[in-house]
């Protein structure tokens, strides 16, 4: 075993022919999902690449496991695979936009600091939106959060984990009174006796996670899957359920149901540790299983299956994804599945809970401090008059100078370039890729085109950038060094392990450069803008101290020694909080709490004109808006392009056959993508991949109905029609314009996907 060091870096004697030298070794975190894979990083002299990547076997969470995306996370490090200069786009004497073109730091901070506060001083602060992203370092989503109140004094930031798990954070709080992904660590899960995984399909989305699953069924435990699609998740199931989408809850509420009538409550639980539980259960007797199988489609055996595992089992667990979370009552959906776990007395005991699989790499992280619309760092609410006097006086401000909230994502998005008060006319977007990622997506890249300053802050030329008006290309993964929070609440670092090219800077040094020209307090010290990481992390930790995301007693230091700290760690000689709940759960009396929901439909169901069921998700080779995959050739090869993926019966039922060019139809947009014919899908349902942009776009689609609680939107659910086309080049009538790599346009059928590398 090799020595490490305190900032984690490692040493260890490489042979080589002619000589011994001492090579360099890094131990970082994969760029990519929640899991955040523990890898080691060892430079590669003169190759395409500066570094090599492995797994870590030290690290528990993966043990040494990676991904195709993580083995492959190198690739974007490469010359000519990102970008290396500011960009600016000039206007051209007749008004229109020019081409974007290549300017000095100075020019595009200028353009973008004038242009910020122009549109300020004409329309008012909130005229000036943020716009962050899941993917960034804690240390950077806290600045952005500090940066739009203190420097631009705006209530309109927000950010894209919003699209991710917000439904599960709101009924989390709501449920246990915080919202933590899981509350206890991935290594539990082998020790519960039954988990029921809900719109989750770890399979794809984070392979190195399938061990634990795969562990508590040699146990003897029982995987229950959740998913309209028979996913290689659920084909590793003792038992599948195929829910219509956008049924999740009346699933749960049958199953409730059962719990109840096969006598299967915890009495003394639901007595001692609860409140809330009649009106839950008053719900749930409405939701008999006859009229559940109705709702859903699943079986009343089955059902009757699920909950009898599920209520006699000593301990359990549900997991929560993205299926029951991205819908217009996802918030009601989880809390129903919640409800589940309370009933039987799964919750707030050891191997036993609920947890949600947060999606990006800090989704964690990126909303507790402070980039969501209604938060101030520490998970406090921007409304608290005691929160906003805390973390005022860590920023060196009023508590009156703070912004009060401000609207959600696609709220944000949808306003921009409007007129009247609400309109958005300039936007600094950090890490973020909306013209893939938002739903209704056309919309969104109109909304865009009206601003009076796009700003772009990224390190690759995604579909958003590409519209920008100025593009300032930041330091990635790699290149730089700061805090992820992943799923389970474990505090990571990632470190520095390779220069990053000449030309490129950190979001640190972006944020500190446009605040100085703000006119807002320079760098450095409380109330400035550091650049320096673990200056503004020990920053971060201050404003978080007596929040509920207590990062107090956390350090750089104590990450590296202990590989990670789980949050509340609100002293130094605190030992950080693996597991949640098992004292009591964080709400006013420390009862957890029911939520009284019932089942209603999707915000749009299938009619005659539109028939069919669209959902969407996520394959193997490509992470989100693919803005970073695409551009890895490996993952390029095995997942190229968009398809729609449709059953048997209804490819029959069209004329269909594999790899035929469809075009898909919602009220919102028209996309082509070839089909992929497959019995593992409901014939009632289509399933298209949300990676690309272009006329195979699967959010041109989706449906922006909000949870009036979360906001939301329903991606989950919306209706289409799908009509076969003629094939040839004639099949790719645009829905719009296309812009982007060819690749993003492919027709062909999708090859196997890169599979786990151990
Ligand atoms: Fe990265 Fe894959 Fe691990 Fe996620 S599962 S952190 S993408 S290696």
């Amino acid at each position: 075993m090799t020595p490490t060091t305190l900032t984690g870096a490692t040493t260890a004697t490489t042979a080589t022919t002619a000589t011994t030298a001492r090579t360099v070794t890094t131990a970082t975190h994969c760029p990519y999902c929640s899991l955040q894979c523990g890898m080691r990083l060892v430079p590669v002299a003169g190759g395409p690449v500066p570094v090599e990547v492995s797994g870590r076997e030290d690290f528990p969470v993966n043990r040494g496991a990676l991904c195709g995306k993580g083995q492959n996370a190198a690739a974007l490090l490469a010359p000519g695979a990102r970008l290396t200069t500011p960009l600016v786009r000039d206007v051209r004497r007749d008004g229109t936009r020019g081409e974007l073109r290549a300017a000095s730091w100075t020019e595009a901070l200028d353009r973008a600091a004038g242009g910020l506060a122009a549109v300020r001083d004409a329309y008012g602060a909130d005229a000036v939106g943020v716009f962050g992203g899941g993917g960034l370092t804690n240390e950077k989503a806290y600045q952005l959060g500090k940066f739009a109140r203190i420097a631009l004094r705006t209530a309109t930031i927000d950010y894209n984990g919003r699209f991710c798990m917000s439904s599960a954070a709101a009924a989390g709080k709501l449920a246990f009174g915080v919202d933590r992904g899981l509350p206890f660590p991935l290594a539990d899960i082998p020790k519960t006796d039954c988990l029921i995984l809900v719109g989750a399909n770890p399979a794809e989305t984070m392979p190195p996670a399938l061990r634990y699953f795969r562990e508590m069924r040699e146990n003897g435990g029982t995987l229950i899957v959740v998913d309209p699609r028979r996913t290689r998740t659920a084909e590793q199931a003792d038992l599948h359920l195929q829910p219509l989408p956008g049924t999740d809850l009346a699933l749960a509420l049958g199953l409730l149901h059962l719990l109840v009538a096969d006598g299967m409550v915890d009495a003394d639980f639901v007595a001692e540790r609860t409140s809330g539980f009649e009106q839950a259960r008053a719900a749930a007797m409405a939701h008999w299983p006859e009229r559940v199988e109705r709702i859903t489609g699943v079986p009343v055996a089955r059902l009757r299956e699920a909950a009898h595992h599920f209520g006699r089992a000593r301990t359990g667990m549900v997991l929560t994804a993205r299926g029951p979370e991205q819908q217009s009552k996802g918030t009601d959906t989880v809390g129903a599945w919640i409800n589940l776990c309370l009933a039987s007395g799964k919750a707030g005991r050891l191997h036993s809970g609920y947890g949600c699989l947060t999606g990006q790499g800090n989704g964690q992280g990126g909303r507790e401090h402070g980039q969501k619309a209604d938060q101030l760092p520490g998970y406090r609410s921007i409304e608290d008059p005691a929160a906003r006097t805390h973390v005022a006086a860590v920023w060196g401000v009023e508590p009156d100078a703070l912004p009060r909230s401000g609207r959600s994502a696609y709220e944000l998005l949808d306003s921009l370039g409007a007129d009247g008060p609400e309109g958005v006319h300039a936007l600094l977007l950090m890490g973020s890729n909306p013209v893939v990622s938002a739903p209704r997506a056309g919309r969104v890249v109109e909304r865009l085109r009206s601003l009076e300053l796009l700003v772009v802050s990224d390190l690759v030329l995604s579909e958003t950038a590409q519209l920008a008006d100025v593009v300032l290309p930041s330091t990635q993964w790699a290149e730089e060094t700061g805090t992820m929070t992943n799923l389970e609440g474990r505090v990571l670092l990632r470190r520095r392990a390779t220069q990053a090219p000449e030309g490129v800077r950190s979001d640190l040094w972006v944020l500190g450069e446009l605040a100085q020209r703000l006119g807002a307090t320079g760098r450095g010290g409380e109330g400035g803008f550091d650049t320096d990481p673990e200056t503004v992390f020990a920053e971060l930790c201050r404003a978080s101290a007596g929040g509920q995301a207590d990062y107090a007693g956390i350090s750089y230091e104590r990450i590296a020694a202990e590989d990670g700290v789980f949050w509340p760690c609100p002293a130094k000689d605190h030992p950080g909080t693996p597991r949640l709940f098992l004292d009591g759960f964080a709400t006013p009396d420390g009862r957890a709490r029911f939520a009284p929901v019932s089942h209603r439909p999707a915000a749009e169901e299938p009619d005659a004109e539109y028939p069919l069921y669209l959902t969407t998700g996520r394959v193997l080779a490509q992470y989100q808006s693919g803005a970073q995959t695409r551009r890895v050739a490996e993952l390029n090869a095995a997942a190229p392009g968009p398809f729609v993926e449709l059953h048997p019966r209804l490819a029959a039922r069209l004329g269909v056959a594999e790899g035929d060019p469809l075009a898909v139809v919602s009220r919102r947009g028209r996309v082509v993508a070839p089909a992929r014919i497959t019995d593992t899908i409901r014939p009632d349902t289509v399933f298209m991949p949300f990676h690309w942009a272009g006329t195979g776009r699967a959010n041109t689609l989706t449906n922006p109905a909000l949870d009036p609680t979360s906001k939301m939107p329903e991606f989950k659910v919306c209706a289409v029609r799908v009509e076969p086309l003629p094939s040839g080049p004639a099949s790719g009538r645009l829905s719009e314009p296309v812009s982007g790599p060819a690749s993003e346009r492919l027709s062909e059928p999708v090859s196997e996907p890169v599979g786990e590398s151990k």
